[in-house]
């Protein structure tokens, strides 16, 4: 029995993200696994039998354990079934991915990965700007605000000085740390620096804060801003046409 694993990007929520590959990808599959932050609207392009197995931890559930996932997405393939497992974003920036494909391989499972939009680009995609404008950034850096259990936090002062020599940073999973983010960040960077905060990008209830160093901490606080949500530091959101100083709060229609 031939089966195959493919792990597919489902992007950042709207469904209109998808790549066309992701939705032959779907729509092949006769099982699929769906991590948390994969939006409803993707699901529709799968076959009415296929199996869907939600394995994520929203909704008040405990997630799946990893190895129990892994293990899974092995047993079906070799059973032959075509298992897609849905991630959001890109399933390489974040999503251990590499983790999974590292472990599929080991167990000789067939395994391809499909590409999709990551939040942070659908992020300043919302706000209209670039990661890169070559007035104001030289570069971008994708950053985790949250370590794995007794891992390493990234080193905020450095990424401060880093933002200040021109690289834009997008810092995925940082809403719990926004404190000690912007602390650590301010140590190399001016308070002035513009910073802004994307929730729910893509998504119909997607919310935006434009603002500064100094105050994007208490703002997101008082506007309760929550995860999903991506954290923009640099000066190319001084390409926003939105007052850059003052909050912003703005929802799409
Ligand atoms: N593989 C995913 C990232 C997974 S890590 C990707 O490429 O996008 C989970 C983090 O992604 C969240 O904590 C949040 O920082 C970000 N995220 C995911 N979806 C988002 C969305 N629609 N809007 C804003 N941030 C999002």
């Amino acid at each position: 029995m031939n089966g195959s694993v493919s792990l597919v990007g489902a992007g950042p929520g709207d469904p209109d993200l998808l790549t066309i590959k992701a939705v032959r990808a779907i729509r092949r599959a006769t099982v699929l696994l769906v991590d948390d932050l994969v939006g409803d609207g993707v699901l529709r392009y799968a076959r009415k039998c296929a199996r869907i197995v939600h394995v994520g931890k929203r909704g008040g559930c405990a997630s799946t354990p990893q190895a129990f996932i892994e293990r899974l997405m092995i047993a079906e393939a070799q059973r032959g079934e075509h298992v897609v497992r849905l991630k959001g974003g890109d399933p390489f920036v974040f999503g251990r991915g590499g983790e999974e494909v590292e472990h599929l391989r080991a167990a000789g499972v067939n395994v391809t990965v499909v590409n999709g939009i990551t939040a942070g680009l659908a992020a300043t995609a919302a706000l209209g700007v670039p990661w890169t404008h070559r007035d104001h950034a030289r570069g971008v850096m994708l950053v985790t605000g949250h370590a794995k259990e007794g891992g390493q936090v990234p080193h905020w002062p450095t990424l401060g000085a880093a933002a200040a020599q021109g690289m834009t940073l997008v810092v995925y999973m940082g809403v719990a740390q926004l404190d000690a983010i912007v602390a650590g960040l301010a140590a190399a960077l001016p308070l002035h620096t513009p910073a802004a905060l994307v929730q729910d990008a893509s998504l119909p209830h997607e919310r935006r804060l434009v603002s500064t160093l100094l105050r994007i901490a208490a703002q997101a606080r008082a506007e309760h801003i929550a995860s999903p949500a991506v954290l923009i530091i640099g000066d190319v959101l001084c390409a926003v046409s939105l007052p850059r100083v003052q909050t912003t709060l703005a929802r799409s229609a």
